[in-house]
């Protein structure tokens, strides 16, 4: 890595300025332990910066102190992150990809305390949308693939305020106007935002009815259909280009098991297909709806139209192709819609950077933070959500592991090596001590790097570790395939070497 100062690769030249702060860094007699630094927290881009010390039990009331911040460079311990957002942080929105994919393939095709006897199970892949708040400016497709006119319309019809009610365009996919209002005025944001703010219940409301609507398939009763199976699923929630929440989802069906044996993952008898998983669920989207809260007026929630379902067969490469397309997704926020990353202030929303259509969906989610005065709805703190308050990644308890299990391992993983290779005598001290005799007190002193040479190093870094992983990985691939055979790696295509 020490090479990335003389040789970077920069996306754009850096100024002579900052090429000379980064010499000095690099020549700082403690520049080893900045880059055990920066590699620590995964280069993170906006590290938070802490001071403190370690301490450890050395059994009864001693403490021994191991280290602190006081030796290492600028006095300060950078940690990552940790943001899952790829516009926040990449390097972190990458391990949290890695986590994200270990979780969702784990409980497709195994692994992770999953067994691999999962890929049998009927397993559906299901995106659900919103319904319509109004025409949008949308990239269309005829069956072919052709690209087809955005809405073609006989007769040149307008809405109330004079536009007309079709487009006859063919939009390109990075047509700015993609996702607009044909007519602002006509477009229901009150509709879109209130829809966001519920669609989590709806979610719930739907995994509720899904085992109903299988028992009134069969002719079974609700409590018969219970202690035969269980149903699991991961979701990820993703903005469409008009501001609007869908659901991608994988949903499993598994065998009931006893309480004292919850934890294992059976497939369930044979006439639990996922034909009949997929009948069940087109019945629980149609008949489900979520009431408008009681806060706030409105119309119930329900799904729109658009339905995609398909039913997932026990192949592991598309398994891990799902996983993958599921996993990247969970990265993204509202700026897949042209929104911001951050929390915004209503006293700022005319200054925003952003499309008039984002704006008006952020004013609205205000708006309706008014008359929910109890703030029972979060509208104003996810005003830059679009009012949508539910998390991007969920799942059932059943599906897999967790992502606090993956860190531990991980964790521990590194601990193992430290104590195993470290040639640091601290490193190695800290990384013998048991978790709970190691005694950390940390105080916060600021977030991001101290210069921009810090930040340049940090990226550069992060950039030949992303080459790195991504030539291991193509390294794997060649190996595995063979002649050629398409085979998906078995290691996950985005994981960060912890
Ligand atoms: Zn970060
Ligand atoms: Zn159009
Ligand atoms: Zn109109």
């Amino acid at each position: 890595m020490r090479e990335m100062a003389t040789r970077p690769e920069p996306v754009t030249a850096p100024s002579a300025a900052l090429l000379e702060a980064v010499v000095d860094r690099v020549s700082r007699p403690d520049f080893r332990r900045f880059e055990a630094q920066l590699r620590s927290s995964g280069y993170c881009q906006k590290p938070v910066l802490l001071a403190g010390r370690v301490e450890v039990c050395d059994g009864g009331d001693t403490r021994r102190p191991v280290w602190s911040t006081d030796g290492e460079p600028d006095q300060v311990l950078r940690k990552a992150c940790g943001n899952r957002r790829e516009a926040v942080c990449k390097p972190c929105s990458e391990r949290y990809r890695g986590d994200a994919w270990q979780l969702i393939a784990a409980g497709l095709r195994g692994g992770k305390g999953v067994p691999e006897s999962v890929a049998g199970h009927p397993t559906l892949f299901v995106s659900l949308t919103a319904p319509s708040f109004g025409a949008v400016h949308s990239l269309r497709r005829t069956k072919d693939g052709e690209p087809a006119r955005c809405r073609p319309r006989r007769a040149r019809e307008c809405c109330p305020h004079g536009i007309p009610l079709g487009c006859p365009k063919h939009h390109d996919p990075d047509d700015p106007c993609l996702g607009e209002p044909l007519c602002r005025e006509c477009f229901d944001y009150r509709g879109a935002v209130l829809w966001n703010n519920v669609m989590s219940e709806l979610w719930r409301r739907t995994m509720i009815y899904l085992p109903r609507e299988l028992a009134a398939i069969l002719g079974w009763t609700q409590r018969r259909l219970n202690e035969e199976v269980r149903v699991s699923y991961i979701k990820v929630a993703e903005y469409q280009a008009r501001g609007l929440v869908h659901v991608h989802a994988l949903i499993r069906l598994d065998r009931r098991m006893p309480a004292y044996r919850v934890d294992e993952v059976h497939a369930p008898a044979r006439r639990f297909t996922a034909e009949l998983l997929e009948q069940a669920l087109r019945a629980a989207a149609e008949n489900v709806s979520a009431p408008a809260p009681e806060e706030l007026s409105g119309s119930p929630a329900c799904w729109g139209e658009q339905l995609d379902v398909q039913r997932l067969d026990g192949n592991a490469d598309e398994r891990g192709r799902r996983a993958s397309y599921l996993a990247k997704y969970s990265t993204k926020g509202t700026e897949q819609a042209g929104g911001l990353p951050y929390r915004v202030r209503r006293d700022g929303l005319d200054r925003l950077p952003v499309r008039e259509h984002v704006r008006e969906l952020v004013g609205q989610a205000f708006h309706l933070a008014d008359e929910d005065t109890e703030g029972r709805r979060r509208l104003a703190p996810c005003a830059h959500m679009f009012g949508y308050r539910g998390h991007c990644l969920s799942k059932s308890r059943r599906w897999s592991t967790t992502f606090k299990a993956l860190r531990e391992a991980r964790e521990l993983h590194v601990r193992e090596q430290l104590a195993k290779h470290g040639t640091d005598a601290v490193q190695r001290a800290l990384a013998e001590a048991e978790p709970e005799d190691r005694i950390g007190e940390f105080s916060f002193v600021g977030l991001g790097h101290l210069t921009s040479a810090d930040a340049y190093l940090a990226a550069q870094a992060a950039a030949s570790a992303r080459e790195r992983r991504e030539a291991g990985r193509e390294a794997r691939f060649d190996h595995h395939n063979g002649g050629g055979r398409t085979r998906w790696p078995q290691t996950p295509p985005e994981v960060m070497a912890a």
